[in-house]
């Protein structure tokens, strides 16, 4: 039995065990709700389970409609999902729309057989694998000998319908214990032992659970709670327990649960003595309520030895007495060194461990970071006094990280280097479009042990297999650490992996960035390590996408949208062409949307919510009270002069490209803008999308608009002197904040042109949190994103705007500078919405070449990800 193995399935996307879920959908937040999926995969989840059964609702077009839109996601379609729902309608719905390998939860026995092997036959022609539930004719099974019964009988029935074994999952049921009737008691101990059975009788099944309803009775209680589903899933996985439907962010470590609260979940669980249920429910209270804040208010701390003192102010991020106790530690200790290797270091590597358990959350790190810089800047003059100078003190490891050349941002990287240098790796950080010759040349002259790459746009993807490759070519030997927003675990293990053979490692959050980095620097368990990521890689081999069933552009382009522009007669802007707009911070402040904020600092979940939520809550409203504090001061201090330009200009579709026209005679052009077309195949009379179907054909008069909007270059400024004085805290707040306010001067001035300048939405009255929820008419789809994959586009956007006037300019990878700004074209048509290109033929390709004036090469270079085949497999001569 290997933990390793095990799988977690994300629960919250589940209109039943979800009440958030379910707001979202039933009010048609569909956005919202996909990024609640995002945040599943974010929290580790390995398997996605979708249920849209709520009375409420058409289940079967909530399921196609929401499976779509995650399918148009790379980072969430990368996991499987797990079709849920107890109408098999909505399962067929739902199996219509899941590209790759889907699973079915779930069938069963409980109308007896025929029925049972007419579904399962329908699941086996999709290529599903699927659940099936403890039922039958008789109800639900509860003890293990019924559990398992039910098991057998399905086995056999499925693997005669042609089923293959490990296709099989068997979901026991998991049932509520400690309910207080004396029936429930033996629930648990039933599922492990049934578990036992089936796995060592049925071969090759799978048993699944969905575990959040053990702990039903301690609702509210999430400590409880927790404890129970990590004792559960201890005993459950030991029994053969494959995978289980959870909330990864409710689980602690099994080791962490309190001794005493530990035993009486095991004594209710295990069903060990009588009293069990009331044992626990006499100490549920206590432990109700642990956490954080409590510990932080609590003066007590200041009696403690010093050593503890300063232990406490790490984990709590507290300031206030960090140099007095510094002090004191460094009069008793014979160097002042000692005290960095003794309480400073315990302490942060607590921090470093519950970190990594998901027990303290970003911020709280970033400000433990700054109490330790506050420590040690104290120390310094000693330790320079005692001519021991501070390149005595030893690192565990030297990290020298950067963002590629082409590419700007990094929040993301700053953030990983600081949780790195909490747990004392040295970090040398060499900034922004940083050139390959320049990481070779200071990972040599620095002898570094590892290097790490970050990148967030498309381009930069290629700009990491040139370092692997130049790396190679230098005859390094350290490990390359991968990271960013567009970086894959696929595409490393295929395009970067093979260029360098000393070790990629793909680390997608920094919670993660700790553990791979120890590994990395044991010479014990480097060798290994090294060895299953070779392995993992080696499993991901030919891009799933090759296979994936794409419609000609032809066909695509016969299935486009219709405008029907005699309905939908476009409206001549009341004041086209071109505006320079300068707005202050504060008039800004309103409309910025906070959530984004909070998933910066890797708190995902959304504003306001956040700031009630049970762990995260008093955490993320500290955070939120130094943000407020620092925009303040940013308003009054003028820290940043955010602008705008915005343009609209006459226009027509050309096929699949925009013309856009000097003027309303529109006989000369100015510009073209290239769009691109879906190829999937699609059901239920969808059209195949491309961005240029909301534009009218010539003939009729039609317009577009175009933006690029900035917080100024200040904010780079401002962030280096921060980093330099040893606050990084502060340093990733301003970070955050300037891209805040950009994206709030991209929803301000798009209000302006709906309300005046193009004034199709003159008499348009929405709140602050309806334009964050994007509640008019009119999108903004910008270069980069899903609906416009292509960076490249921005240079005709800039050109025409002009938009070096306002200070900005694009990277050669079309990253924007300075880096917080936000730019892309307006349209008014009244259907016009987001969506994803996805993935794209070699016929689209060549035409988007030729529209383009570009080689073939070029443009697979820049739609690298959306490529429905693969460049370097030559195409098959037709016979
Ligand atoms: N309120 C958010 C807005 C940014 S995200 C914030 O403050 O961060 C939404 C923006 O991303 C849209 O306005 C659009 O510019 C872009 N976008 C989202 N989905 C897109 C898609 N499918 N295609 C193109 N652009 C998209």
């Amino acid at each position: 039995m290997s933990q390793g193995r095990f799988i977690n399935i994300g629960e919250r996307t589940n209109v039943t065990g979800s009440a958030r879920f379910k707001k979202l959908i039933l009010s048609g937040e569909f956005p919202t709700a996909v990024e609640v999926a995002r945040d599943q995969v974010e929290n580790g989840a390995q398997i996605l389970d979708v249920n849209m059964d709520e009375g409420l609702l058409d289940a079967e077009a909530a399921m196609t409609t929401f499976l779509n839109l995650i399918a148009a996601e790379p980072d969430i379609s990368r996991i499987p999902v797990m079709v849920d729902s107890s109408k098999f309608e909505v399962i067929e719905a739902g199996l219509k729309c899941v590209q790759g390998k889907p699973v079915v939860n779930s069938i069963s026995l409980k109308e007896g057989e025929a029925a049972f092997l007419e579904q399962a036959r329908i699941v086996r022609r999709f290529g599903a694998a699927v659940v099936v539930m403890a039922f039958d004719e008789n109800g639900q099974a509860e003890t293990a000998e019924h559990k398992f019964a039910i098991a057998e009988r399905a086995y056999h029935l499925l693997i005669g319908a042609g089923f293959d074994p490990w296709d099989i999952i068997f979901d026991p049921n998991i049932f509520a214990v400690a309910t207080g009737i004396e029936a429930h008691d033996d629930y648990a101990v039933a599922f492990f032992e049934a578990t036992r059975m089936i796995k060592a009788r049925l071969p090759h099944a799978l048993v699944s659970g969905g575990l959040s309803n053990v702990s039903f009775s301690f609702r509210g209680n999430n400590p409880v709670r927790e404890a129970m589903h990590s004792a559960f899933l201890y005993h459950g996985i030991r029994a053969g327990l494959d995978m289980a439907i959870l909330n990864a962010g409710q689980i602690t470590v099994y080791d962490e649960i309190p001794a005493e609260l530990r035993e009486r979940v095991e004594d209710v669980l295990l069903n060990r003595r009588s009293d069990a249920t009331d044992r626990l429910l006499a100490v549920a209270d206590t432990y109700r309520g642990t956490g954080a804040a409590q510990a932080k208010a609590d003066p007590k701390w200041r009696e403690a030895p010093v050593g503890a003192r300063l232990s406490h102010a790490l984990i709590h991020g507290i300031t206030d007495y960090v140099v007095d106790d510094t002090e004191e530690a460094r009069q008793a200790a014979a160097r002042p060194l000692e005290v960095i290797e003794g309480p400073l270091m315990d302490g942060m590597n607590v921090v470093g461990e519950l970190f990594g358990e998901g027990k303290m959350f970003l911020p709280q790190v970033v400000k433990s970071a700054r109490v330790m810089k506050t420590a040690v800047s104290h120390l310094i003059p000693f330790m320079e006094a005692e001519k021991a100078a501070s390149g005595d003190r030893s690192s565990k490891g030297r990290i020298l990280m950067a963002t590629v050349k082409g590419d700007v941002h990094d929040i993301g990287k700053n953030i990983v280097g600081v949780v790195l240098a909490c747990n004392n790796y040295e970090v040398i950080d060499l900034g922004v479009m940083v050139p390959a010759e320049d990481i070779i040349a200071r990972a040599e002259a620095e002898e570094a042990d590892i290097i790490g790459l970050s990148g967030l746009i498309t381009p930069s993807l290629d700009r990491m297999v040139e370092v692997a490759s130049e790396m190679t070519r230098a005859g390094l030997k350290m490990p390359l650490l991968i990271g960013g927003a567009t970086t894959s675990k696929k595409h490393t293990a295929l395009k970067i992996a093979p260029a360098y053979e000393h070790g990629v490692i793909h680390v997608d959050d920094a919670s993660k960035a700790v553990g791979v980095v120890s590994r990395l620097l044991s010479t014990e368990r480097k060798p290994q390590f090294l060895a299953e990521v070779a392995d993992d890689q080696a499993r991901i081999t030919a891009p799933a996408s090759a296979t994936r069933a794409t419609v000609s552009l032809r066909e695509a382009q016969a299935r486009g949208f219709d405008g029907r522009f005699a309905d939908n007669r476009p409206q001549r802007p009341l004041l086209p062409g071109r505006q320079v707009i300068d707005v202050p911070a504060a008039e800004l402040r309103p409309v910025i949307d906070w959530s984004p904020f909070f998933w910066t600092w890797e708190m995902r979940q959304t504003f306001p919510a956040i700031l009630d939520d049970p762990d995260k809550g008093p955490v993320a409203r500290e955070l939120y009270e130094n943000a407020q504090a620092m925009l303040d001061r940013i308003i009054a201090e003028d820290w940043f002069s955010p602008r705008a330009v915005v343009s609209l200009w006459p226009a027509n579709r050309k096929g699949d490209d925009i013309v856009v026209w000097t003027d309303d005679e529109r006989t000369a052009e100015t510009a073209r803008f290239h769009m691109l077309r879906q190829q999937g195949t699609k059901s239920g009379g969808r059209a195949n999308f491309c961005l240029s179907d909301f534009i009218a054909p010539m003939g009729t008069p039609d317009w577009i608009g175009g933006f690029a909007v900035t917080t100024g270059s200040e904010v780079h400024g401002i962030a280096d002197r921060l980093r330099t004085e040893g606050n990084d805290y502060d340093a990733i707040l301003v970070q955050a904040l300037a891209d805040r306010l950009a994206e709030a001067l991209a929803e301000e001035m798009h209000a302006r042109v709906r309300r005046t300048f193009w004034g199709y939405a003159a008499d348009e009255t929405l709140t602050p949190e309806d334009l964050i929820a994007e509640r008019y008419r009119g999108i903004r789809p910008a270069a980069g994103y899903p609906a416009c994959p292509d960076h490249s586009e921005k240079h005709t956007l800039f050109r025409l705007l002009d938009a070096a006037e306002i200070g900005l300019s694009l990277t050669e990878s079309c990253a924007m500078w300075p880096a917080a700004s936000v730019s892309g074209l307006y349209f008014a048509h009244p259907d016009a919405a987001y969506f994803g290109v996805g993935r794209i033929g070699r016929d689209q390709v060549a035409d988007y070449a030729s529209r383009k004036g570009m080689t073939l090469d070029e443009v697979e270079r820049w739609l690298a990800p959306n490529l429905a085949y693969d460049p370097a497999v030559p195409v098959a001569k037709s016979a």
